[in-house]
């Protein structure tokens, strides 16, 4: 099979992406590869390809556990198989996942980085016939880039013990990351592939303003089709939301604080163009894969030009004609002057804090690794009598450090473990007629429930049973009270998950050195920021240039090479010298003899006409 081939078979896709191709090519042939392409490039591809072709499992890394679901989802939909192990499974089912990755004829093993140095998986690294060590999201592994995390160094250290080709990938890095990454990973010679972050058919706007709701009330009224609107907070998601719905504009607004059916349910919605605009925090868009989309607002400035080029890009995969607009004002910029401070909280605090946690959730020292801690910030704050803002960023630094993995508004599955064993459930006295079918259906689906509490789906059981959700729960409820069984209902939480066990005070030890480097290369990336909406430079350039392409046209339709073509100062004296020439003449005639991309010639005849200075057109 060609990699053109297995692009027809598993996807239907008619040719290969920019850059698809010679990455692909890079990987059969046995090369480390970095291959740099903006979101919505088709990354996948890449890797999935080559993994494919070759003999073995292909080892694909990556950070978000939400994005690794999917994406074996969507595997799995094609008819190939694939499987996940991430922070949120415990030492049974990574085991079991494991063994069938080992044994069981899978081409891709998904697995976020923590569980690399793990001994349980170390175990099965001689067993499992990798293909390639896939690195998704592969900035993550450079301590300049905006989304450092430590565990990725660990993919080094596999190398030694791994004799596969590295791909790696990755939508946003800058020449200093990117040679960062080769140098991690261990490439015996850089190899990097790049394809152009030109969006031709996106059309940048940066507009400051002191009526934010207005403005995109304006937007959302103005550009027909799909949109997005990201804001900061989760509160400000539902009263923007309302506030275009009493506009008349089909609205929604999503933020991971909401239930996982919710949100499923508002995603669907907007996919599949029930809802026309989606009012969001940034939990939104990750993973989600919608062609159409016509706009995207930042109501809000986000903090990295990383960032707000992976949201903004959103906009117009499918080629056609689409808006990023970012709106802002002083408050903007106030706030992110601030933030290198509230970000980085000073190195003694932070290692308080973390005696501080282990405390709150009574954990001694030399132990905890491997615990899951739910984590509710608001308690432990009121608890401590400490301030949120810092908490919650000392917390994140100290994730970057390798002590713990946070997951945010987590959805915690119902987990049942059968108490009584097999022979004895059939003499058990059941209080409920519908009890009986449960157990058994429980039984038939998951083979670990007598030994460990398993996570269910709820919903396919209660299918399967013939009732209810929530008559569901209520049987499984009572089962518990009548000790038969375990019953952990599913949970929508925040968790830490321990990466080591408790360290005495004094062995924690944050290099000073580091956090002068972090923080740094934070405070550029902000003041890169601030640059971005201040700047007078064509907005696609300015992004190019920042992500290390250096040759690039002006736009031509972002608001600044707008701003420089409108008003060429001779066009109001042309279109007078054009009329009086005439008797009279239509729009269409003078669209024809002036038109642009733009409509300044429209704006400069009005204004004539309303001074008198030409006569009016005719229709
Ligand atoms: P990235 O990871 O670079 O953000 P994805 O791999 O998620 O992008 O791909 C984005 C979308 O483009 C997906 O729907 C994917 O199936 C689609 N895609 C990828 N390659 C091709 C191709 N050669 N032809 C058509 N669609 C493609
Ligand atoms: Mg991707």
């Amino acid at each position: 099979m060609t990699a053109l081939e297995a692009l027809h078979t598993y996807w239907g896709y008619d040719g290969f992406r920019p850059m698809q191709e010679e990455i692909i090519g890079q990987a059969l042939e046995g090369r480390d590869v970095l291959a740099i392409l903006p979101t919505g490039g088709g990354k996948s591809v890449c890797f999935q390809v080559p993994c494919l072709m070759r003999e073995g499992i292909g080892l694909v890394i990556t950070p978000l556990i939400a994005l690794m679901k999917d994406q074996v989802q969507n595997l799995m939909d094609r008819g190939i198989r694939a499987i996940a192990v991430h922070a949120g499974m415990n030492r049974h089912e990574v085991d079991l996942a494991l063994n069938n990755a080992a044994y069981g004829d899978y081409k891709f093993l998904y697995l976020s980085p923590e569980r690399l140095q793990t001994r349980l998986f170390q175990s099965y690294l001689d067993v499992l016939n990798i293909s390639y060590i896939v690195v998704d999201e592969a900035h993550c592994i450079s301590q300049w880039g905006y989304d450092f995390r430590p565990s990725y160094l660990e993919i080094g250290k596999l190398r030694e013990r791994v004799d596969a080709p590295v791909i790696a990938l990755t939508a946003t890095a800058t020449p200093l990351v990117a040679d960062d990454i080769m140098d991690r990973l261990g490439f015996p010679e850089k190899n990097l592939l790049r394809s152009g972050f030109e969006r031709p058919n996106l059309s940048y706007i940066v507009r400051r303003t002191q009526d934010k709701v207005g403005q995109v009330r304006s937007i959302c009224g103005g550009v027909p089709g799909s949109g997005i609107v990201y804001v900061r907070s989760r509160a400000r998601t539902q009263e923007l939301s309302e506030s275009l719905k009493a506009a008349g504009i089909s609205a929604s607004f999503y933020h991971a604080g909401l239930g996982a059916q919710t949100r499923a349910d508002r995603q669907k919605d907007w996919k599949e163009n029930r809802t026309r605009v989606m009012v969001c925090t940034n939990a939104f868009g990750m993973g989600i894969d919608k062609p159409d989309v016509r706009f995207v607002v930042h109501a809000d400035v986000p903090d990295s030009p990383e960032a707000y080029f992976q949201e903004a890009g959103r906009a117009g995969r499918d080629g056609k004609s689409s808006y990023a607009v970012l709106l802002w004002n002083g408050t903007d910029t106030a706030r992110l002057k601030q933030l290198e401070e509230v970000s980085f909280p000073s190195l003694e605090s932070m290692e308080d804090l973390y005696q501080k946690l282990h405390i709150f959730f009574q954990i001694p020292y030399d132990e905890g690794e491997g615990r899951m801690l739910k984590w509710d910030i608001k308690e432990f704050c009121r608890h401590y009598r400490l301030q949120q803002a810092p908490t919650y960023y000392a917390v994140k630094y100290m994730e970057r450090e390798g002590h713990w993995v946070l997951s945010e508004d987590m959805d915690i599955p119902t987990r049942i473990k059968i108490d009584v064993d097999r022979q004895a459930l059939y003499s058990v006295d059941l209080p409920d007629p519908a009890m009986p079918q449960v157990l058994e259906t429980l039984m038939r689906l998951y083979t670990g429930i007598f030994s460990y509490p398993v996570p269910i789906d709820e919903e396919a059981v209660a299918s399967r049973c013939g009732v209810s959700v929530p008559a569901l729960r209520q049987l499984l409820y009572q089962l518990g009270v009548n000790h038969v069984v375990r019953y952990i209902p599913a949970d929508h939480a925040t968790v830490l998950f321990l990466q080591h066990n408790r360290l005495r005070p004094g062995n924690v030890q944050l290099s000073p050195q580091r956090y002068r480097m972090l923080r740094s290369t934070f405070s550029e990336r902000v003041k890169a920021m601030v640059e971005y909406v201040e700047g007078e430079e064509c907005r696609s350039q300015y992004l190019l240039r920042y992500f290390g392409q250096e040759e690039s046209a002006p736009c031509g339709q972002c608001d600044v090479c707008r701003a420089a073509k409108a008003r060429p100062a001779d066009l109001s004296s042309k279109l007078k010298a054009w009329i009086s020439a005439r008797e009279s003449y239509t729009l269409k005639q003078i669209r024809t003899a002036f038109g642009t991309a733009d409509d300044t010639y429209l704006e400069v005849l009005r204004e004539l006409i309303d001074r008198g200075e030409v006569p009016p057109y005719t229709e």
